[in-house]
């Protein structure tokens, strides 16, 4: 079927939006109609200079939707039903076996090999094999081909659109709290960079009770927008120094968990420095080498990176959902849709910070 897709790059290096022809959904797969997807900042890391996946490529993460078709051996979807697409697995691996499909073996081929694991994708471009199945979806698009197993249900009396970020972003914020800390009520914790990561981390962590809550970033803005949903203290450190501060506000005795978003070695460093002995230290994303006290670590604190916050998104998802019910997960301060024509625009004001988390809403 004929559908419309972002392509990156497209002929001028760009990205634009084009038809692009879809195969029908194979026996485990789901063809969804996208209603709407969020921008994260992966998507922002496949375009930037060192993409990790091979390109030209249909990106778009955070997909939600209306299923149209659904393979031959799907049982759990019918057409009509609203879903999030979130992270696939494979389900057999020692990692999926033990609930943590975010850690599955095939996660790099499922998600970044800009096609299905056996290497086919289910767009063509001009006569010709697109990259497709970012994250099992491509979902900068009007539709998606999507494994059944990666999609949530979605209840109607909810804001389908808005949910979208639920299934990247949100989940590896919130999950990062609640999945991989679990905290207990009265435990501190440190979120340094309260972009839409932190700022859901900073949500959870309010909504497990958490004290301190303490949200380090060097934009003044965003600091108030956390301390709006749940943050205690913000340390702006263009003008503060975050360790300092932390072992003010804590007697110097440090936070049980700190969690880092920005992905630089220096801020990690503080991140796990700031700890109380036997402290948990998550980070969500970095790259650079990390220089780490032995003694620290022989003392008890703990490094972990976190991965979509080690979420089962079938059971994790709902969770989140009825978090949002009972006003605990204010979405939409996060927010600002956009249509999908905008989709420039969108990642324009995503790269450069003025809007924390868009979402592009596809029409018709
Ligand atoms: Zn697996
Ligand atoms: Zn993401």
């Amino acid at each position: 079927m004929k559908a419309k897709a972002a392509i990156f790059p497209d002929a001028n290096g760009g990205i634009s939006i084009d038809e692009v022809e879809l195969e029908s959904p194979r026996a485990d797969e789901l063809l969804v109609k996208i209603t709407a997807c969020g921008i994260c900042h992966t998507d922002l890391s496949m375009m930037g200079p060192a993409p990790f996946i091979p390109l030209p490529v249909v990106l778009g993460h955070e997909g939600v939707g209306i299923v149209e078709k659904v393979g031959a051996e799907v049982t759990d979807f019918s057409p009509g039903d609203k879903v999030l697409l979130s992270i696939d697995h494979c389900g057999t691996c020692s990692a999926c076996d033990i609930g943590s499909p975010a850690y599955c073996e095939e996660m790099m081929v499922r998600h970044f090999s800009a096609g299905r694991p056996d290497g086919s994708s289910p767009i063509t471009y001009k006569g010709e094999r697109m990259g497709g199945s970012f994250f099992a979806q491509s979902s900068f698009a009007s539709h998606s081909i999507a494994p059944a197993r990666a999609a949530v249900k979605m209840d109607d009396d909810i804001p389908l659109e808005l949910m979208a970020p639920l299934g990247c972003g949100v989940q590896t914020g919130a999950g990062t709290v609640l999945n991989i800390f679990e905290p207990k009520a009265g435990q501190g914790i440190a979120i340094f960079g309260v972009g839409a990561v932190g700022l859901s981390a900073v949500m959870a962590a309010k909504y497990a009770n958490c004290y301190p809550i303490i949200a380090i970033d060097k934009n003044a803005q965003r600091l108030e927008l956390a301390k709006e949903l749940g943050a205690d203290v913000g340390i702006n450190t263009q003008t503060h120094d975050a360790l300092e501060e932390i072992q003010k506000i804590t007697n110097d005795r440090g936070v049980e968990y700190s969690f880092d978003n920005t992905g630089a070695a220096d801020v990690i460093k503080t991140a796990l420095d700031c700890l109380h002995k036997n402290g948990t230290c998550a980070i969500a994303n970095s790259q650079e080498e990390l220089t780490i006290n032995g003694f620290g670590i022989l003392l008890g604190k703990t490094l972990r990176g976190s991965l979509e916050g080690n979420s089962v998104p079938r059971t994790f998802i709902p969770e989140l959902v009825e978090m949002y019910r009972q006003g605990h997960l204010p979405l939409e301060k996060l927010v600002k849709f956009y249509p999908f024509e905008e989709l420039e625009t969108a990642l324009a004001d995503a790269h450069s910070g003025a809007v924390i988390k868009p979402i592009l809403t596809m029409s018709t």
